[in-house]
């Protein structure tokens, strides 16, 4: 019978859920236990190629870790509240509860169809009740310890999702949902306090074991700046403007301060501007724009003096203009800057344009000869120029000495800054977990007693975006009307529902423990499991996803709920898929790939290999239809051989790992090598060269398959299990085993077996023996001759002649013919 993938492939599916082997126990007997998690993906209605790219390479890694001896909990759920599942439903004209429900059903049985090892009896769904009571109680938690607040602020509001977003998912100035161009809106909005965690966010990623640019878009994303704040006096008031610098060393260079159309300066000194009609035009102007076109470095900087107030240079007493201009933002930093023309570029583009000095504080060289003509500002390091006692200094250290020089005139404070901004979390959306929390006019804001979550979102017929700040869910009395926990007195419920990035912030706490009705999670199940060992998923979360879930997990660390401070210690981001023509899929182009069809088409486990073979896991790349037939083929003559060596269960009772006996010497040894490289490939995810590892060795089996022992077999069965686990499981119950063979040992090799035999190597010139070398056996006679014109003591024999012949015997000699004829 030929190798039937529809067939075996079903039956081991039903055999694995029957018989429950992918169930985690929370203990094992002695067994370590491992946490392997993918991201949970949205129920959008179908699993594509690329889900399948996350998730099946992942799984051989999982597999792996079991057959390695660890207790793997493998867990899947759906991340199903939110904007795209919503959106999705809108467009559909179907309510976003039946939309979510029947793509969840769907996506079941697809991810089901891929033979991974998830324990589905821990499946979270976030849009569950018993899961967002709990997204509700943390959000309490959050709440009572300070880390949540409402407040009015500028906010991305995305006018077609109609809902403000996080700065994290405004991707180049567009909705990461729906690529509409994001406006600056000012709402009343609940926030955490994302913040106030900056340091340890930052701290926390040099112990984990993850992709360096990864961490590295974190910490741009947090921004940390160290420098100095320092005050410029306003001649002849009592008012002083904070300017925030990490370059204190060009102080001596600044000739304008520029402040924020917002900065109070304006209005406290309102009387002595004389140009103040000038002025309130430019206010009014800049409030039309959106922050981020005040701040594009494409358009250009406007601004306006502020005629009849100067302030104070601290460092020397000088006069300098100030001005008004809106690429200055209020809430980054002071609202306030120090404009160093000559080393800044921005300050020196609106000097130019404003006609403004430019003075040149820092000079590349010293001592300085003459100081270069600057066509644009010098922003590096240098010596200091021109800035009185400091003059030579480093600018290096004179960042700190001028800074500690103002600082004991109390003129200037050291001072950090961040990047970083509270994350927002109101949406005005309908498809999500209600904020629990209660209005009520005497008390003001309370939240909702815990014993009384979950808020239960409505059921509502008009869910569509209303457009007017406010969720749909305003509109329903029955929601909005309620008491007030405190005074008892009538109050209205809160109407935003919560961020989905809330939802996953926490899910893999509750996959230790999802049945739990009492707790978000029990201690003991949490400290079982967490935190995760490896997690594998996109690098499109890397600010958004996998930076509020270290936030999450810092904060429930600090209110003493866990015991780790890390969500992830180990992560690894699968590559992009390209459609087959190497442009990225989309429906437009025709390119897309369904996996449905192609498991149809060559089975499961020729898909999963095929996504592990076609190129480095990280980097990805076209899917290539041919590439599939090839792995097709390879696994038809892997069953074939298997077929026509016909292995008899003699050796059945072998002790498990032993590499049994080779009759060829060769064999034996390229078996070892392979083992080894196969489980090296594995652990670094490299799974295309493994599988070209188990290529080569089934390559050079087929040549003499009269040669395989059981012994053998069993060893080949374990190293192509984690790839084609189906296939694996039906040869391996052929040989007459009746446990499954994911639940055995991987194999070992014998390092003594894997050296190559090697030889004395005799060199001859002109048939004259010169010398003789160490060699591996099975040396070429390309590989001998390199060697041989390479070495230091045959040189002199060749005098640079030129070599006429080269005569080689395998394994014995090589002679090389040189000279006159
Ligand atoms: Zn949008
Ligand atoms: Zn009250």
């Amino acid at each position: 019978m030929g190798y039937n993938p529809q067939k075996i492939e079903k039956k081991w599916q039903k055999f694995w859920e029957k018989s429950g082997i992918y169930k985690a126990q929370d203990k094992a007997g002695g067994k370590k236990n491992f946490y392997h998690l993918v991201m949970f993906p949205y129920p959008s209605g179908n699993l594509h190629i690329g889900h399948w790219y996350n998730f099946a390479p992942a799984d051989v890694f999982a597999r792996f870790k079991r057959m390695n001896g660890l207790n793997v909990m493998s867990p899947i759920g759906f991340d199903a509240f939110g904007l795209p599942a919503e959106n999705a439903a809108i467009k559909r004209k179907i309510h976003p509860n039946n939309w979510t429900r029947k793509n969840i059903e769907n996506m079941r049985k697809q991810l089901k169809s891929m033979g991974n090892i998830y324990d589905w009896s821990r499946e979270v769904v976030t849009c569950d009740p018993e899961y967002y009571k709990w997204t509700q109680w943390l959000f309490l938690q959050f709440y009572k310890n300070g880390l949540a607040r409402k407040a009015k602020v500028p906010a991305n509001w995305c006018p077609s999702c109609k809902t403000v977003l996080a700065n994290e998912q405004v991707v180049d100035g567009k909705c990461e949902r729906c690529d509409s161009h994001v406006i600056q809106e000012e709402i009343e909005q609940w926030l955490f306090k994302i913040s106030s965690y900056a340091d340890e966010l930052l701290k926390g990623l040099d112990s984990l074991d993850w992709p360096e640019t990864t961490k590295i878009m974190q910490r741009n994303w947090i921004g940390r700046s160290e420098g100095h704040e320092i005050k410029f006096q306003i001649q002849d008031t009592r008012y002083d403007i904070q300017v925030f610098t990490t370059r204190a060393d060009t102080l001596f260079g600044c000739t304008y301060l520029v402040v924020a159309p917002e900065h109070p300066i304006i209005l406290n000194l309102k009387s002595e501007i004389l140009n103040l009609k000038f002025v309130e035009q430019y206010l009014k102007e800049s409030k039309k724009k959106t922050e981020r076109d005040r701040i594009s470095d494409l358009k250009e900087k406007t601004g306006v003096e502020l005629r009849g107030i100067k302030a104070i240079n601290p460092v020397n007493g000088r006069e300098v203009p100030i001005f008004v201009a809106d690429y200055v933002i209020m809430h980054y930093g002071t609202g306030a800057i120090m404009a160093v023309p000559a080393h800044d570029n921005r300050d020196f583009d609106f000097a130019k344009k404003y006609n403004l000095p430019i003075k040149m504080v820092i000079c590349p060289n010293w001592p300085k000869t003459v100081c270069p003509i600057l066509d644009k500002a010098y922003e590096g390091e240098g010596y200091l120029v021109d800035s009185d006692k400091f003059d030579g200094m480093p600018s290096r250290d004179a960042k700190e000495r001028i800074g500690e020089w103002l600082q004991k005139q109390e003129k200037a404070g050291k001072k950090v800054y961040y990047r970083l901004k509270d994350w927002l979390i109101s949406r005005q959306r309908y498809w999500g977990a209600p904020i629990p929390m209660v209005f009520c006019e005497k008390c003001s804001w309370q939240p909702v007693p815990e014993k009384d979550l979950p808020v239960l979102l409505p059921d509502i017929k008009n869910y569509l975006p209303t457009g007017e700040g406010k969720s749909p869910l305003a509109k329903s009395k029955k929601f909005i009307n309620t008491v007030c926990p405190k005074c008892g007195g009538s109050a209205q419920r809160e109407t935003d529902t919560m961020d989905t990035f809330i939802c996953s912030s926490w899910y893999y706490l509750r996959y230790a423990d999802p049945l739990n009705k009492t707790e978000f999670a029990s201690k003991e199940k949490l400290k079982a499991w967490l935190p995760v060992n490896v997690y594998v998923g996109g690098a499109e979360h890397s600010v958004m996803h996998l930076l509020y879930s270290r936030f999450f997990t810092k904060a429930l660390n600090k209110m003493g709920l866990i015991d780790f401070s890390e969500p992830f210690l180990g992560l690894r981001h699968q590559g992009i898929i390209l459609g087959p023509d190497g442009q990225k899929m989309s429906k437009s182009r025709g390119n897309v790939v369904d996996p449905d069809e192609q498991v149809k088409k060559y089975g499961a486990d020729a898909v999963r290999m095929y996504l592990c073979f076609m190129g480095p896991y990280n980097q990805g790349g076209p899917y290539n239809p041919d590439g599939l037939v090839g792995i097709s083929r390879f696994l038809n003559r892997v069953w074939e051989l298997f077929e026509n060596s016909t292995p008899t269960p003699k050796g059945v009772g072998a002790p498990t790992g032993s590499v049994g006996e080779f009759r060829n010497k060769n064999l034996e040894r390229l078996l070892n090598q392979t083992i080894k490289k196969v489980t090296e490939d594995i652990e670094g995810m490299r799974f295309n060269t493994a599988i070209s590892a188990i290529m080569i060795l089934i390559n050079e089996i087929s040549k003499q398959p009269k040669l395989l022992e059981i012994e053998n077999w069993k060893l080949i069965i374990k190293l192509i299990a984690p790839f084609a686990p189906h296939m694996a499981e039906e040869l391996w119950s052929r040989l007459g085993n009746k446990d499954s063979i994911h639940n055995q040992e991987w194999p070992k090799y014998d390092p003594k077996l894997i050296e190559e035999e090697r030889i004395n190597l005799i060199i001859q010139i002109n048939g004259k023996v010169r010398d003789k070398i160490e060699v591996p056996s099975g040396i070429s006679e390309k590989e001998a001759s390199d060697l041989v014109i390479n070495s230091e003591k045959i040189k002199k024999w060749l005098q640079g002649q030129e070599i006429k012949k080269t005569i080689f015997v395998p394994g014995k000699l090589i002679n090389l013919v040189i000279g006159v004829d």
